[in-house]
């Protein structure tokens, strides 16, 4: 199942996310602070206990949404940048790796010998290739590997990011991308509107190609910066 994902109707929702954001921040830190109110009444040490496992499950949640949403937290646009791709896939496997490790992941990444270049906010980018490779090291639930690689066709680098995890079903793909859709326990459903919305900024496309049960292959599409003497 081979699926173009940028679609102007979903695109058009992230311009009203902000203030639903605020309020799946606001919400946990309020719970939160809640039960640290309560550590400080006489109470027995199970219940103590309790509350202070509460509150900081409350603070998890709270970093979660800022950790896939991060960049949306300015809504102007910030200067764009030319950007090293390989510096740029480079930082976020590292970014990640603690995450494999946990989760006995083993990641392959393949990159091109020569470096290519590509126009946007470099934050952005840096946020985008988290929140996929995030998603593919999630998806695996037994030992299993994540393969980054490259290619390149005319003025367009391709970035294919492959698991080999549970998959997705056609009716989750068609959901892939909307604000809150998630089928994770803990999971936030920004991840991937984050991501579309980059790539999307920067002129570029994400297609997925997901089997059920078999993995998933995410492709990144980017326009590259010809002129490498440019300097910023
Ligand atoms: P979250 O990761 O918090 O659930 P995302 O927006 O990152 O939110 O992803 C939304 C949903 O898309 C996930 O819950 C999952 O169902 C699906 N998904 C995304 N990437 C993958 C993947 N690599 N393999 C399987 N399912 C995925
Ligand atoms: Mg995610």
């Amino acid at each position: 199942v081979l699926q173009k994902l940028i679609k102007a109707e979903k695109l058009q929702t992230v311009s009203h996310l902000a203030a639903s954001i605020s309020h799946e921040v606001r919400n946990p830190l309020t719970a939160a602070r809640g039960f640290i109110q309560l550590l400080s009444n006489d109470i027995p040490d199970d219940t103590r206990k309790l509350y202070s496992d509460i509150a900081l499950k409350e603070l998890d949640r709270a970093t979660e949404v800022i950790n896939d949403y991060l960049t949306f937290a300015k809504p102007a646009p910030d200067r764009e940048e030319i950007i090293n791709i390989n510096e740029e896939i480079q930082h976020a496997v590292n970014v990640v790796i603690p995450l494999a490790t946990m989760n006995s992941v083993e990641i392959q990444l393949s990159l091109l010998d020569e470096e290519y270049f590509t126009k946007g906010e470099r934050k952005k980018f840096q946020q985008c290739l988290i929140n996929i490779l995030k998603n593919g090291i999630e998806s695996m639930k037994t030992n299993g590997e994540l393969t980054i690689s490259q290619s390149f066709k005319d003025d367009h680098i391709k970035i294919d990011i492959q698991d080999e995890g549970v998959g997705m079903t056609q009716e989750q793909i068609n959901r892939l991308g909307e604000p809150y859709f998630t089928t994770k326990e803990k999971g936030t459903g920004l991840g991937m509107m984050v991501s579309y919305s980059i790539i999307k900024s920067m002129r570029g496309t994400i297609y997925v190609n997901s089997e059920y049960g078999e993995g998933t292959c995410f492709t990144l599409i980017l326009p590259i910066f010809q002129n490498k003497s440019y300097s910023a």
